[in-house]
Order: C-alpha cells, then sequence, then structure tokens
C-alpha cells in the first residue's frame, strides 16, 4: 500500500503555461524528456527558468533500476538526426541552459557516447550562449566512451552515484559505486575546467552517516556539485519508500556539504538532477 504524500511534498501543480509550450514542441520534434517520463513536479519551474532535460537514445533502458519509472524493453538504433532536433528545440524554446541525458545503452559499443558528443558540439556550434550538461550513465567504466563525451566540451558533467554503497545491489544492481566515483575522477582529471556533479536520492533505507561518507567519497574525487532529493515511488511496481525525510534535515545536509568543501549544492524533498541545474551556471560557469 503506497504511503501519503507528507504535506512538504504535495508541490503545485506545474505551471500549464510553460509546460504547455515545452509539451508542444517536444511533440513536434519527437523528442523525450526525462522530465516527463521521471513525472518530474518541477518540470513548471524548470521551463519558466529556461531550463530542459532532453533525454538522447531512445526512452528504452537496458538496465532495470528497481526506482526508476524508464521504459525496459528491445532499443532502436540510435537516430541519427536527435542531435539536430535537440538544438532546433533548444533554440526555439530559447533555453540558456540545456541538460542532455539518455538511458543506458549496455547493447551499443561506445553505450552511446558519440551520440551525447555529436549533440554536445551541435549546441556549442549553434547556440554558443547556452551552456551544456550532460547526465551520462556509466558507459560501463569505457575510458574511451567517457573521454569521447569530456572532448565534446560540456560545461557540467553529472554522473549520479543515486544511493549508498551498501543499497546497490537491491536498487541498482548492474551499476557498480566505485566505478562511478572512478568516471568522475577520469572525468575531473581530464575536462579542462569542467565541472563535475553527482546526485544521490534519500528515502531508500540509507543512514545519515551513509550520505555523509558519500559526500567524503565525491570530495575525494574532486566533485563540484551535488544535488540530493527524496525519493518518490513512480508506480506500486517499484521500490516503497521507507522514508519521507523532513526538510528540516535536506537543510542540515545542504550545509554540512557546504561546509565540507561542495562549491553548489542543491538539497531538498523535490530536488532533482537537473532541477535549478541552469542556476548553476549564473554563479560557476
Ligand atoms: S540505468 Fe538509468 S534509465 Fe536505466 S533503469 Fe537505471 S536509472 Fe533508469
Amino acid at each position: 500500500m503506497r504511503r501519503r504524500l507528507p504535506e512538504w511534498l504535495r508541490n503545485k501543480s506545474p505551471l500549464a503555461a510553460e509546460t504547455r509550450e515545452v509539451r508542444k514542441v517536444l511533440a513536434e520534434l519527437n523528442l523525450n524528456t526525462v522530465c516527463s517520463s521521471a513525472r518530474c513536479p518541477n518540470r513548471g519551474q524548470c521551463y519558466a527558468e529556461g531550463t530542459a532535460t532532453f533525454m538522447i537514445l531512445g526512452s528504452v533502458c537496458t538496465r532495470n533500476c528497481r526506482f526508476c519509472a524508464v521504459d525496459k524493453g528491445p532499443v532502436q538504433p540510435p537516430d541519427p538526426g536527435e542531435p539536430e532536433r535537440v538544438v532546433t528545440a533548444a533554440a526555439r524554446l530559447q533555453l540558456r541552459h540545456v541538460v542532455i541525458t539518455s538511458v543506458t545503452r549496455d547493447d551499443l559499443p561506445d553505450g552511446g557516447a558519440s551520440q551525447f558528443a555529436k549533440t554536445i558540439k551541435l549546441i556549442k556550434r549553434r547556440l554558443p550562449e547556452v551552456s551544456v550538461e550532460v547526465l551520462t550513465p556509466d558507459f560501463k567504466g569505457n575510458r574511451d566512451a567517457i573521454l569521447t563525451v569530456v572532448e565534446a566540451g560540456p560545461d557540467i558533467y553529472n554522473h549520479n552515484l543515486e544511493t549508498v554503497p551498501r543499497l546497490y545491489d537491491r536498487i541498482r544492481p548492474e551499476a557498480d559505486y566505485r566505478r562511478s566515483l572512478e568516471l568522475l575522477k577520469l572525468v575531473k582529471s581530464h575536462g579542462k575546467g569542467l565541472l563535475t556533479k553527482s546526485g544521490v536520492m534519500a528515502g531508500l533505507g540509507e543512514t545519515g552517516a551513509e550520505i555523509e561518507a558519500v559526500m567524503d567519497d565525491l570530495l575525494a574525487v574532486n566533485c563540484d556539485i551535488l544535488t540530493i532529493g527524496q525519493y518518490l515511488q513512480p508506480t506500486k511496481d517499484h521500490l516503497p519508500v521507507v522514508e519521507y525525510v523532513k526538510p528540516a534535515v535536506f537543510k542540515e545536509w545542504e550545509a554540512l556539504a557546504y561546509q565540507k568543501g561542495f562549491k553548489f549544492v542543491t538539497a531538498g524533498p523535490l530536488a532533482r538532477s537537473s532541477y535549478q541545474a541552469g542556476r548553476v551556471r549564473t554563479v560557476l560557469v
């Protein structure tokens, strides 16, 4: 039986006007956003702030994380016209900060890294004033694939740890905590002035000490930006919420993360990987 949402999570419905225009453009250009497939509660605000997250490489994932609402099943080959359509959408929506993410494509030799690179380069060439953030899968730790994305020149490289190492087997069994930290370390060591970012969900049974240990592990690989948000059960078939973490606890984590040395932190019940992503650019980019 799904638990009743606490009052602080009963978010106001998204700003219809913004979301309607964005949804219209995305439909016309046959583009996916993680905003809609993950049923993100912040769509209205993000769109109003000129930020949107495009999901490339299709809408079907080759993995099966227990918290994620993205479809699983047979996948299609990468669409060569997708990078062009992403740029067209970004221009039409007058976005200032574009986030590019994808499902995990373990079926592709480079995990889809070349499609990320094409999209980044096209945005940089056509919309030089727009900042680009990528939120990538782990590419199974494939060094060439990771560096293909880094060398395409994004401003922010995001790769989520999603949860604490003790819960990986139950929550994201195909992922590897150390491998993800190694990816962030490689990106930081090769990306000239590139900001790195990562995020975790709370409310899946982790302890405060484990969240703090994740902060330390990320700082040990020179990660700049951190997000911490509340896990919300997408459907009854996904992992149940263990705890609705109180807003005051997120505030404590935010203060602790800054005290430890992160450059930018977004922590709150409604925080998501790309939430307020555009604000980072005004502060750090
Ligand atoms: S790899 Fe990403 S998109 Fe795929 S199931 Fe896991 S969280 Fe969802």
